[in-house]
């Protein structure tokens, strides 16, 4: 156990009631005993789809997972390029690769998500899709993305894996492009207890090939029909988000909460994230950019208050891509120089955000 004052994340099941409510849905597992794609795998499946707007959902093991094979159930493979962002956690740039195909990177705004201008230049004949993230819980500029993937009939993976529940111009996250990808590993705000994911879609074939590819390439799960690997939902795993799934808009309101009192304490004190009037952003991270950042890291250390870079390397720096296609970066390389996440997580109350803003505010007043 961490002494911070106020950790980035805790992933201790503190609150009783809680324990209770998943102690009972794992015991129901345990009783009925269809362990493998089990009953709440499927109930899971039809809510997910429900709250995001789609007819399918299909379970998968990771957000890794739903990435690579939503890639591969829309063809997407070698002798293709997918344009994606510079600045996200290195999977997404993995599961391209893993496909065969290459990761082509784009420059960011400065609302840290993908920059539809620098992916205009970056199309060619190669282009296959695009992959927008939708990074820190806020969806892209998903009606200039999708306007320019008609243009140029391209395919959208859009990667939600931070971005459950947020939407634009009331749209929600994953129901823009042909396929949208849940992570719900335990640091998400759609947390399981253990690796999980899924991946979203209107379209019944490529549903099929989904169900499909997740279970080794089989159909009536004895033909093989493509070489894919196993890639199925963990039933505790569905039971345990099957639960959580009642309180996410709980969990979602308490870090646009804190979201909000640090907007309205740190403005004028270091760049915060701006939320436009068309945005519904879940934050996943609360990112500030600031002035003297190893210096505020090491106030906030010794205030009790854990902070963290994310993520301090640019994708296309990454060992393995540094000879892949990439645009000018310049705006993703300066960003990365300033970006700063604060707790956010909603564990905190709104005098620890009070705390984590006082001393903020402290360090820039002590003449930083
Ligand atoms: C978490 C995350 C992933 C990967 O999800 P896993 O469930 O950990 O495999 C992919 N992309 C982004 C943007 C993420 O934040």
């Amino acid at each position: 156990m961490s002494n911070w004052k106020i950790p980035f994340l805790d992933l201790r099941i503190t609150d009783e009631d809680e324990k209770k409510r998943l102690m009972s849905v794992i015991n129901t597992v345990f009783t009925h005993g269809r362990i493998v794609l089990g009953p709440e795998v499927e109930e899971l499946e039809k809510r997910v789809a429900s709250m995001c707007n789609r007819k399918y959902a299909v379970g998968v093991s990771s957000g890794t997972d739903a990435l690579i094979l939503g890639l591969k159930s829309l063809g997407i493979g070698p002798g293709d390029e997918v344009i994606t962002t510079s600045l996200s956690w290195i999977a997404t740039a993995n599961a391209i690769a893993i496909t065969g195909a290459e990761p082509v990177f784009a420059d960011i705004q400065d609302d840290l998500n993908i920059d539809p201008n620098a992916i205009k230049e970056l199309i060619n004949s190669r282009t296959k899709a695009i992959m927008p993230v939708h990074y820190t819980g806020k969806v892209c500029a998903m009606t200039d993305i999708m306007k320019l993937a008609d243009e140029h009939e391209l395919l959208v993976i859009e990667d939600a894996s931070q971005s459950f529940g947020a939407t634009y111009n009331g749209k929600i996250a994953g129901s823009f492009g042909d396929i949208g990808c849940f992570s719900m590993n335990p640091m998400k705000i759609f947390a399981a207890c253990g690796e999980a994911g899924m991946a979203v879609t209107d379209d019944r074939e490529t549903y099929d090939r989904l169900i499909s590819l997740r279970y080794n390439g089989t159909v009536n799960k004895e033909v093989c029909i493509q070489p894919s690997h196993n890639g199925r939902l963990d039933t505790l795993q569905a039971a345990i988000l099957l639960e959580r799934s009642k309180h996410l808009n709980r969990i979602i309101d308490r870090r646009r909460t804190i979201a909000s009192l640090y907007n309205d304490k740190l403005t004028n004190i270091v760049g915060i994230p701006i939320e436009k009037e068309n945005e519904y952003d879940v934050y996943y991270t609360y990112s500030i950019q600031v002035e003297n950042r190893k210096e505020l890291i090491r106030y906030l250390d010794t205030c009790g208050i854990e902070t963290k870079i994310q993520h301090p390397i640019l994708m296309p720096h990454q060992q393995p891509y540094q000879n892949t296609r990439c645009g000018s970066i310049s705006n993703a390389e300066r960003l990365l120089m300033r970006i700063l996440c604060i707790p956010v997580n909603e564990k905190l109350t709104v005098k620890d955000a009070e705390y984590v803003s006082n001393c903020i505010i402290e360090f820039y007043k002590g003449g930083h």
